[in-house]
């Protein structure tokens, strides 16, 4: 065995095991050291860390260099790499968790952002854009960089609106409209107020059908973006999702199984009360 498959053993064993955050940033760590190699063996290692890390059109790719055409059992797995890499590419790679200084700079390009409790990441879940060159809002007519890019029901529909505009009501008014639809939201939210900010004045997300909108402890919760059950797991709510009493177990089974940006998508809620996290889900 050499160095570089002595390592591959450990990192693998670690993030199957746990599969929490520290144990992708290892094998993140490992795939940048390999990647800097140029020895084949640690190609061949560079392989198992690109398929472990469900970078199969990755995998494929440097496969194929690698392989020996008389080889039968490097011909059957390059056979089966092709296979993945043709129906998923790299698209679903497991995603580095971020470090804290991904994190402190991702908070400094919210700085100056109006806060939406419920929604408040939309940078990162992508729902407003940022661009180089400032675009006028169409409300208030001011250039901005950051403009909202997610459902809107009413007049100009495809409008750009700035943070502001949403944050303050004045789009929602001006074109008599909603970021969410009032019908589509858990029950059981008495307070009036939290409806009029939830549709009014918070960006919505974009489902594949209608978004719902969660609850909990009698207030609406905050949308955290897009996962699938690996993200889940990452951040260690997969089993809090699952003990959702909204969910039957055929449900409950196609949430461990779903895939961000797959046919079965969810978005991740938190309680603003309790800090439970829950998911709505739907299908392309
Ligand atoms: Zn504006
Ligand atoms: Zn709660």
């Amino acid at each position: 065995m050499n160095e570089f498959q002595r390592q591959y053993i450990e990192c693998s064993k670690r993030y199957r095991e746990k599969e929490d955050a520290d144990s992708v940033r290892a094998l993140y760590a490992l795939k940048e050291s390999l990647e800097a190699e140029s020895a084949p063996e640690a190609k061949r290692v560079l392989v198992d860390v690109y398929d472990l890390l469900d970078f199969k059109k990755s995998a494929y790719e440097l496969f194929s260099a690698l392989a020996s055409k008389s080889d039968r059992k490097d011909l059957k797995r390059l056979g089966s790499l092709k296979e993945y890499a043709e129906n998923w590419g790299d698209t679903f790679a497991v995603k580095c968790p971020k470090t804290p200084a991904k994190i402190k700079e991702e908070s400094k390009r919210e700085e100056g952002l109006p806060f939406f409790r419920y929604h408040p990441h939309p940078l990162e879940t992508g729902v407003f854009q940022e661009v180089k060159e400032e675009i006028s809002c169409d409300c208030c007519g001011k250039p901005t960089k950051i403009y909202y890019e997610g459902p809107f029901y009413g007049f100009h529909a495809d409008s750009h609106f700035c943070p502001n505009c949403i944050a303050s009501g004045e789009a929602a008014q001006k074109y008599d409209g909603e970021f969410q639809d009032p019908f589509s939201v858990d029950e059981g939210v008495s307070d009036p107020a939290c409806l009029d900010e939830l549709i009014h004045r918070t960006p919505g997300y974009i489902g594949w059908q209608q978004e719902h909108w969660r609850a909990h402890c009698g207030d609406f919760c905050a949308y955290l973006g897009d996962v699938g059950a690996k993200e889940m797991k990452l951040q260690g709510v997969l089993e809090e999702v699952l003990e959702d009493p909204m969910w039957d177990e055929n449900e409950k089974q196609w949430i461990r199984e779903s895939v961000n940006g797959g046919s079965m998508q969810c978005y991740l809620f938190r309680c603003l009360h309790c800090g439970k996290h829950m998911v709505w889900m739907d299908f392309d």
